[in-house]
């Protein structure tokens, strides 16, 4: 059985000390490749690193939407779970221009306005995202790269970014918007990475319902969203999702593995 981890953050602080250990634990359940996706300048560089030292590690390069605008609203506070550092995103543009040929895709990129709500210039920042968001789908467009794209209270704004810019390889990771856009994404062909946290939340269950199969694919957003509440998540962890897919959509567990592979393959290209 192969299977994939489209999304996850090995290159953190909490998988410092024992990523050797996470790596042969994911390998052992039939994890083939796990997709790491950097957020800013100093993670894109370790994800590339990580991609170069381990086989089972591709790299993503992308740009967090709170990263990439933090430099011009320093007001931005940090993220629920990580520090956001200051740089300069037309460089970093410039940087995955030049190192595309190390990736797999562009991510993680997209919108983010549930932390910068509270803002009193919040038509101001969430126009700058926009904008950001816009120049990182012109590059990917232009380097033939699919998109992984990150969207938390802006899941209208990012499909209609998506759609203006006629984007057709891109994948809605931990998608939380409701059915109706969830339809409208799947119509225009796209993908969804589902994380493993699908045991415990009925959005995620009502999402791989509603996606056809051939659109779906697996996640853990690794160390975040863990099946089990409070722990660490893990590349294994796609073992969990893809057994909760196979119930929901009445199939076997062995075929659900294949399709996702194929999904991945047919997105990505020959992993
Ligand atoms: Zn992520």
């Amino acid at each position: 059985m192969r299977l994939i981890d489209v999304h996850c953050h090995l290159e953190g602080e909490r998988f410092a000390k024992d990523l050797d250990e996470v790596l042969q634990n994911a390998h052992k359940v039939g994890v083939k490749a796990a997709f790491c996706s950097g957020v800013n300048p100093e993670t894109n560089r370790k994800v590339m690193n990580l991609a170069k030292e381990h086989s089972l590690i591709k790299a993503c390069f992308g740009l967090y939407p709170l990263d990439a605008i933090v430099s011009k609203f320093p007001e931005i506070q940090d993220d629920d779970f990580r520090k956001i550092e200051s740089f300069d995103y037309k460089e970093e543009l410039n940087w995955i221009d030049k190192n595309f040929h190390l990736c797999v895709a562009i991510g993680e990129v997209g919108l983010d306005f549930k932390m910068i709500k509270d803002l009193k210039n919040f038509e101001e920042v969430k126009e700058e995202q926009k904008k950001v968001f816009e120049e990182v789908l012109v590059l990917a467009k232009k380097l033939d790269k699919p998109v992984i794209v990150h969207t938390r209270g802006a899941e209208l704004e990012c499909i209609e970014i998506l759609e203006k810019h006629k984007m057709s390889k891109v994948v809605l990771h931990c998608f939380g918007g409701k059915k109706s856009l969830i339809k409208r994404a799947a119509d225009n062909g796209w993908f969804f990475s589902v994380p493993a946290v699908i045991t415990r939340l009925q959005h995620f269950q009502t999402l791989v319902d509603i996606v056809p199969i051939e659109q779906l694919l697996t996640e853990t957003d690794a160390p975040y969203l863990a099946p089990v509440a409070g722990e660490r998540s893990e590349p294994k962890d796609v073992a969990v999702t893809v057994k909760e897919i196979a119930k929901i959509k009445n199939m076997e567990v062995e075929e659900v593995a294949d399709q996702i592979w194929k999904n991945a393959e047919g997105l990505f290209g020959k992993i």
